[in-house]
C-alpha cells in the first residue's frame, strides 16, 4: 500500500505538490497519508518576481489558504494577462495584449467577424474582449466587496516565490499534517527492480518511503541523478538560455502596478517586467548565442533606464541564470515522480512552469494508486498526459516568435522553419484560411485553448483569409452587436474597479471577505 510520501525540494513545487497531497489525503488525520517533506538548508530556492495563472486561486482555495493572506504574505499583485511590446517589427506603438477572458462565447460568435466589426484600427484583443482595456487602465480584477478567489473579470497573481514558499511552508505543517525535514539529502537508495528505497540524509539518517517527489529543482536528484532519467532538450526550438534578474523599486510609494505581464523584445530575447506590491521583477531572457553577457546587460541597463528611477538599478545589478530549455519525457519513473524544474523548464515566456506544477500535483493526488501494484500504469498515464502538456507549451511558445519581421539575427534564426515544430507548421498553414478553433485543440484538459492562440496570431497581424461563408446570414449584424455589448461592459468595468493599487492597499489593510 502507498501510505508514505517524501517530497524532497522545499521551492514552489515541493510545498505546492505537498499542500495539494496532503489536503487531498487527509494528512494530518490517523487515517491519512503521510507526508513528509525535506529540504536543504544550504540550497536556495528560485525566485525572481513570477507571474502565475488564474487556476492558482483554486489551488490556492482547495488547500485552504485564504486569499487575503496569500496577497500580503507574498506581496502579491493581481495579474490579467500578457502584453507584448515590440515583437513584431519594434517600431513604436507596436504592442499586443494576450489577457485571460476569451473572446465571448468562442463557438458561437466569429472572432474575425468580430474584429472587422470594430472600428478601423482597433488591435484584435480590444475589439473581442474588454480586458486588455482594464490593463491599460491598469484596473483591478474585483472591487472591494468581491469576495476572496471570486472574480469580476478572470485573474491570477504575480508573486513572489521565496515568500510563497514560506507561506505554504508554515500553513502545510502548521495545518495539513506536512511533517518537515530540514537536511541535506546526500544519496538516494535505488533498489534492483529501479525504485527508490529511501534517501540517505546529513543529519537524521535514512528516511524510507512508498512514493518519492523530486522537487529538488534544476539538481533532479533523484530522476536525474539517481534515475538517469533522460531531458528532451528543445533548445533547437527555444533558443533562450540566459535570464539576467534584478529587483526594481517604483519612483514613489503611489506609483501604478501594473495589471498585466509586460514581455519586451530585444536584440537577442525579451524582457520581463512583473509588478509586485513595493517593487518590480525585471529580467532579460537571452541565448548566449547571439548575445554575450556584458551586451546583455547594457540591454537590460538601457530598458531599466526607461522604466525605474534614474540611478536606482542597472543590468550591472542583475544575477545571471543559466538554463536550457527541455523537459523530461518520463517524468514519473518507478516510485519517483518528478515536479517543478526536475520535471522540465521551458523560458518563462508565457509564465507555463507554475501552473505545470498545479497541474501535475493535481494529477498526482487525484489518481494517487491505493497499491504499489499499479504504479507503472499510474506512471504511463501520467507521463502521456505530461509530454502532451509539454508539446503545447513548446509550440506555443514558438509561435511567439515565428511572425516576428524583425531584423535582428536572434529574430531572424526564428523565422528558419526547420526549427519549428512539426504541427506548429501545419496548424499555422491551416489558420491562413480558418481562425484557430476548439477542434485543434481536443483534449480535456488542454494548456491553452484556442482563444489563446487567437490573441498571438492577431497580435502579431496574422492573416486568416477565411470563405466567406458564416454560419448565419446576419453574421456580420450580431458581431456588431458584440461589438456594443463589449464596449458598452468595457466603459462600465472601467468606471467602476478601482485600481490595482487600491484594491491592494484595502486587502493591506482591511482584507477581503471569506466566503
Ligand atoms: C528566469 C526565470 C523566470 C521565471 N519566471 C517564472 C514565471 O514568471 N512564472 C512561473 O510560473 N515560473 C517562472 N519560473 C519558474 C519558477 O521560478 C519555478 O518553476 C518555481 O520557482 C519552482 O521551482 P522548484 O520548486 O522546482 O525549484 P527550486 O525553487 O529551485 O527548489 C528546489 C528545492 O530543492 C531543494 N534541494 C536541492 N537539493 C537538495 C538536497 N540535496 N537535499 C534536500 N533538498 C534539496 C532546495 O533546497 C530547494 O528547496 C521562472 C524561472 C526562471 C529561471
Amino acid at each position: 500500500m502507498i501510505k508514505d510520501i517524501v517530497i524532497v525540494g522545499g521551492g514552489t513545487a515541493g510545498w505546492l505538490t505537498a499542500g495539494i497531497l496532503a489536503a487531498d489525503h487527509r494528512a494530518a488525520h490517523d487515517d491519512g497519508l503521510r507526508v513528509t517533506l525535506v529540504e536543504s538548508p544550504n540550497v536556495p530556492i528560485l525566485g525572481v518576481g513570477e507571474g502565475t495563472w488564474p487556476s492558482l486561486r483554486d489551488t490556492l482555495r482547495r488547500i485552504g489558504i485564504s486569499e487575503t493572506e496569500f496577497v500580503r504574505r507574498c506581496h502579491a499583485s493581481f495579474k490579467q494577462g500578457s502584453r507584448f511590446n515590440g515583437w513584431r517589427t519594434g517600431a513604436p506603438g507596436d504592442f499586443y495584449f494576450h489577457p485571460f477572458e476569451a473572446p465571448p462565447n468562442p463557438d458561437h460568435v466569429d472572432p474575425l467577424a468580430l474584429w472587422r466589426a470594430a472600428p478601423d484600427g482597433t488591435p484584435f484583443a480590444e475589439a473581442v474582449n474588454f480586458q486588455a482595456a482594464l490593463c491599460l487602465e491598469a484596473k483591478a480584477p474585483k472591487q472591494v466587496v468581491t469576495p476572496e478567489y471570486a472574480a469580476v473579470v478572470n485573474y491570477a497573481y504575480h508573486l513572489d516565490a521565496p515568500a510563497f514558499a514560506a507561506l505554504l511552508r508554515e500553513h502545510c505543517t502548521a495545518k495539513l499534517g506536512v511533517r518537515l525535514i530540514t537536511d541535506d539529502v546526500i544519496d538516494v537508495l535505488v533498489e534492483d527492480d529501479g525504485c527508490v528505497a529511501g534517501l540517505e540524509t546529513s543529519n537524521n539518517g535514512r528516511l524510507a518511503g512508498d512514493l518519492f517527489v523530486d522537487c529538488t529543482g534544476g539538481k533532479a536528484l533523484l530522476i536525474g541523478g539517481a534515475l538517469g532519467g533522460a531531458v528532451r532538450d528543445v533548445s533547437h526550438i527555444l533558443g533562450n538560455d540566459r535570464a539576467l534578474a534584478v529587483q526594481a523599486p517604483y519612483a514613489t510609494q503611489n506609483e501604478v502596478i501594473a495589471s498585466q505581464t509586460t514581455g519586451t523584445a530585444l536584440s537577442a530575447g525579451w524582457v520581463w517586467d512583473i509588478a509586485l506590491q513595493a517593487r518590480r521583477g525585471i529580467g532579460y531572457v537571452y541565448s548566449s548565442r547571439f548575445c554575450d553577457e556584458d551586451r546583455a546587460r547594457e540591454e537590460l541597463s538601457e530598458y531599466l533606464a526607461r522604466v525605474a528611477p534614474a540611478g536606482a538599478v542597472a543590468g550591472g545589478d542583475a544575477r545571471l541564470i543559466k538554463f536550457q530549455s527541455g523537459y523530461r519525457e518520463a517524468p514519473w519513473v518507478g516510485n519517483v515522480v518528478a515536479i517543478g524544474m526536475s520535471q522540465g523548464f521551458v523560458e518563462p515566456l508565457e509564465a507555463s512552469a507554475i501552473v505545470m506544477i498545479e497541474l501535475s500535483a493535481i494529477m498526482l493526488s487525484d489518481t494517487l494508486p491505493a497499491d504499489r501494484a499499479v504504479l507503472d500504469a499510474a506512471a504511463r498515464r501520467f507521463n502521456k498526459r505530461a509530454a502532451y502538456r509539454w508539446e503545447r507549451i513548446v509550440e506555443f511558445l514558438k509561435l511567439h516568435y515565428v511572425l516576428s519581421e524583425r531584423p535582428e539575427p536572434f529574430w531572424q534564426a526564428h523565422q528558419d522553419r526547420n526549427c519549428w515544430p512539426e504541427r506548429l507548421k501545419e496548424l499555422l498553414q491551416q489558420w491562413r484560411y480558418e481562425p484557430p478553433s476548439r477542434e485543434d485543440f481536443t483534449d480535456a484538459l488542454e494548456i491553452f485553448p484556442a482563444a489563446s492562440y487567437a490573441y498571438v496570431l492577431y497580435g502579431m497581424n496574422f492573416q486568416t483569409q477565411r470563405r466567406s461563408v458564416l454560419r448565419r446570414r446576419d453574421a456580420a449584424l450580431a458581431a456588431r452587436r458584440h461589438v456594443d455589448e463589449i464596449t458598452a461592459r468595457k466603459r462600465k468595468l472601467i468606471s467602476g474597479l478601482s485600481k490595482n493599487r487600491e484594491l491592494i492597499e484595502h486587502i493591506m489593510t482591511r482584507g477581503l471577505s471569506r466566503v
